[in-house]
């Protein structure tokens, strides 16, 4: 969702929801009776300066945490005393009554296809679905985020290439529950006979976690350790940090994918992480940092990565990737693309990215040489001018 939708979303939210147009609303489709609560929300004409809103990042939700914390101070006082998932649930289907119908059918097919798999899914490992640090990460990294100073965080991440960082991150038993996890939800598919929604375009095969109730490990994941991270490695992108993720695991074998072709990620950081088994090939390779506009230029960085089981890499998602084909066994990795709203947000205001597009560096770099030159032609010309006149 663009910020221009998002603001036409908060003015037809906001006059429907004062009453101005409530013909409009009885226009809307039927809804569930848990809902029909939420259809005599009336928000507040002006927004209560006094009040603190919640913090949402760590929540997965349908639309930006930012615009929940906005629209907070216009609730009516009898829900601000509600929990802050309650709060959460109500501006969310506020906000999708009133957002462009394809966005609202999408968002609500979503749902249901989740639920469907959240009512039925027998989990295998319960203990992977709350984050427990001591026994998920390998005692290296847990004391070097322990310690939350840059020295330290730095004592661990290897940086393999401009960009591109590498740590040993999660214990080989957590791998092996993760892996037979996401064999238990393939599993879980194939007799359910469901359709799967895949974790991309380009994956024909691979498990969204986030779907199968993995979301809030994962969103703690990201708030409590790669967001810190990404702020001191990925200050351009991840300065103000990141609040929101997909999450899903992706496989490639002999029935699998093989390869995953050349791409960009929809993310402003991307955690890789391999998790095994016994393989050969599947290295990763990196092309450099492009913004959507130099997304296809000439390529003159290279970086291969061979994956290691348990260790991490954190990118930009802008750097183009790809991985090569497995050539033999199988291999399973946890990827999580981090967002963060803000830089979203800056960004779509922002036409020069020279501070991590190569593309751009490269253009700002020629058009301060014309100018050099020019300046330079200028000067001689000046001097000659001036020896004429002298003379
Ligand atoms: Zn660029």
């Amino acid at each position: 969702m663009t910020s221009s939708d998002m603001n036409s979303n908060l003015n037809r939210l906001r006059s429907m929801a004062l009453g101005s147009s409530s013909n409009q609303s009885d226009q809307q489709q039927p809804r569930a009776s848990q809902e029909t609560l939420n259809a005599s929300l009336k928000l507040r004409r002006t927004p209560n300066e006094e009040h603190e809103p919640d913090h949402y990042e760590d929540l997965q939700l349908d639309f930006n945490p930012s615009l929940f914390r906005s629209l907070e101070r216009f609730l009516p006082e009898n829900l601000l005393s509600s929990t802050r998932i309650e709060k959460a649930r109500a501006m969310s289907d506020l906000l999708l009554r009133y957002s462009p119908e394809s966005e609202r059918i999408r968002v609500q097919k979503h749902r249901e296809y989740k639920q469907n798999i959240l009512s039925s899914y027998q989990r295998l490992h319960e203990e992977l679905y709350t984050l427990d640090p001591v026994s998920f990460f390998v005692p290296s990294f847990l004391d070097a985020v322990s310690n939350t100073s840059e020295e330290n965080f730095k004592s661990i991440i290897v940086r393999a290439a401009p960009g591109i960082y590498t740590f040993d991150m999660f214990k080989p038993q957590f791998c092996q529950m993760l892996i037979a996890e996401v064999e238990n939800m393939e599993k879980w598919f194939h007799y359910s006979k469901s359709s799967m929604m895949r974790p991309t375009t380009i994956n024909k095969f691979g498990v969204v976690l986030d779907d199968f109730g993995l979301d809030g490990m994962l969103q703690k994941l990201l708030g409590d350790f790669i967001s810190p991270i990404s702020q001191v490695l990925f200050p351009e992108a991840c300065g103000t940090g990141l609040d929101s993720h997909h999450g899903y695991a992706i496989e490639y074998g002999k029935y699998r994918d093989t390869d995953l072709g050349f791409h960009v990620d929809d993310s402003e950081v991307t955690l890789n992480v391999c998790l095994g088994n016994q393989f050969s090939g599947g290295e990763l390779y990196f092309r450099g940092v492009r913004c959507d506009d130099h997304v296809n230029s000439e390529i003159k960085e290279n970086y291969d990565y061979s994956q290691v089981p348990g260790q991490a890499v954190l990118h930009h998602g802008h750097h183009r990737h790809g991985a090569r084909a497995i050539t033999a066994g199988r291999l399973v990795n946890l990827v999580m693309w981090c967002r963060s709203s803000t830089f979203r947000e800056a960004k779509s205001y922002q036409k020069d990215f020279s501070s991590w597009c190569g593309g751009c560096k490269l253009e700002k770099h020629n058009r301060q040489q014309v100018a050099i030159k020019a300046t330079v032609e200028m000067l001689k010309k000046r001097g000659a001018d001036k020896t004429h006149v002298e003379h």
